[in-house]
């Protein structure tokens, strides 16, 4: 299944989709393995809605490689071991290779000590962070992940114009049978990546999403990346404004705390202020923890559950949009793509097959 209409949509199937990308990763040097696993969190993320986190990626990533910001084939090191806890180094490797052995190890560690705690740095890019709760609620853990980007200042603390965080995103996941709930968001207004999809055309930003220099909001993604032509990979260091953090003061702080638990606990880094050429990482502090462990999963369950109830009986403000819980929206573009196939804008594949033909690849 594949189609281009006439707004400038090309609809792929998701099979057809993840196959394109594995093509184009093992093209560019990742083992047919680790091509794999990237396609399909890419394309997971696609699914679940999040265009930010998907394929969109993909040019970025191949030129990543390229300058050897990210790496093929890597593996994290412990570097601390301390039974419930552990640090590990990610060596700049695929992020979904290896948030996926820090998130297996956090899981391993929780189910021996009914909790674990894993501090990762120097990961590649993550991509998203819902994924890794999703797999720790698919084994009966609540999880707990504070993200940074050391080297990506993006994000204008509450009250200012000049880029200081990253987009420093933040997820729980509650592990509730027939509902597990997925709480997971960039601290900025918008992620990065929806910036990107604005700016091959895809859905246009709220108008207060950026600000200038001059204290402008404006939803312009010029704004971020200065000037671009229709398929050009874009980059942050073109443009002269920031994202907004969201939330306020609120959303700012939490945005500072995960620089700090990610960036610096983790010994990944900060955001900044130095100047990072050569890299840019993911460090990522993530919490496990086990109902059965602590003997409250029958309360935990029986109590969230009519809770979860009384919360979605709430009266919405417009009859036609339900109370939804987190999660919910991820589940229901799920499905529906899955039937449907995956919407890019047709400059977002336009860049993807620029990236495969530069590689010999021709995308079907
Ligand atoms: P978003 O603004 O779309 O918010 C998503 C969250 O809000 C989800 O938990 C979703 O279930 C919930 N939600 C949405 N609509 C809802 C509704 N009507 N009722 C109740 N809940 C609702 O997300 P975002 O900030 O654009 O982030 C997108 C993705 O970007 C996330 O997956 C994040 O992990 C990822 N990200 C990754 C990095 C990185 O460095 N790896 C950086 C930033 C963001």
């Amino acid at each position: 299944m594949t189609s281009t209409d006439l707004a400038g949509t090309h609809l792929i199937a998701a099979d057809d989709l993840e196959a394109n990308i594995r093509a184009i990763f093992a093209a560019a040097g990742c083992s047919p393995d680790e091509a794999a696993l990237i396609a399909r969190e890419l394309v997971g993320a696609n699914l679940a809605g999040h265009d930010s986190h998907g394929v969109v990626r993909v040019p970025k990533y191949v030129d990543w490689m390229r300058q050897g910001f990210v790496r093929a084939g890597q593996r994290a090191d412990v570097v601390t071991d301390g039974g419930a806890f552990a640090v590990l180094e990610g060596n700049r490797g695929f992020g979904q290779t290896i948030a996926a052995q820090a998130v297996a190890l956090g899981v391993e560690r929780a189910q021996e000590h009914g909790t674990s705690i894993i501090a990762l740095r120097n990961s590649g890019h993550v991509g998203r962070v819902g994924a890794y709760a999703e797999t720790a609620n698919a084994a009966g853990l609540i999880s707990i992940h504070f993200v940074n980007v050391a080297g990506s200042p993006l994000v204008a603390p509450f009250g200012a114009v000049e880029r200081r965080f990253s987009t420093a995103p933040f997820a729980i996941g509650l592990p509730l049978p027939e509902r597990p709930v997925v709480l997971d968001f960039a601290t900025s207004l918008v992620a990065e990546g929806k910036v990107q999809v604005a700016s091959y055309g895809g859905r246009p930003l709220p108008a207060d999403a950026l600000i200038g220099p001059d204290a402008q909001t404006s939803g312009d993604p010029h704004v971020l990346f200065g000037e671009y032509g229709p398929t050009d990979i874009r980059s942050a260091s073109n443009g002269a404004g920031a994202i907004r953090a969201f939330g306020e003061h609120k959303g700012s702080g939490l945005a500072l705390m995960c620089e700090l638990l990610a960036g610096a606990f983790t010994g990944s880094g900060c955001a900044g202020p130095a100047k990072s050429k050569d890299r840019i990482a993911n460090g990522m502090l993530s919490i496990y923890l086990s109902p059965a462990h602590f003997g409250t999963q029958a309360e935990f369950e029986r109590s969230a559950s009519g809770y979860l109830d009384w919360v979605l009986s709430a009266r919405p403000v417009d009859s036609a949009q339900p109370v939804l819980l987190p999660g919910d929206p991820e589940a229901a573009t799920r499905t529906a793509r899955l039937a449907g196939g995956v919407p890019l804008p047709v400059n977002t594949w336009g860049a993807i097959r620029r990236t495969a033909a530069d590689l010999g690849l021709t995308l079907v």
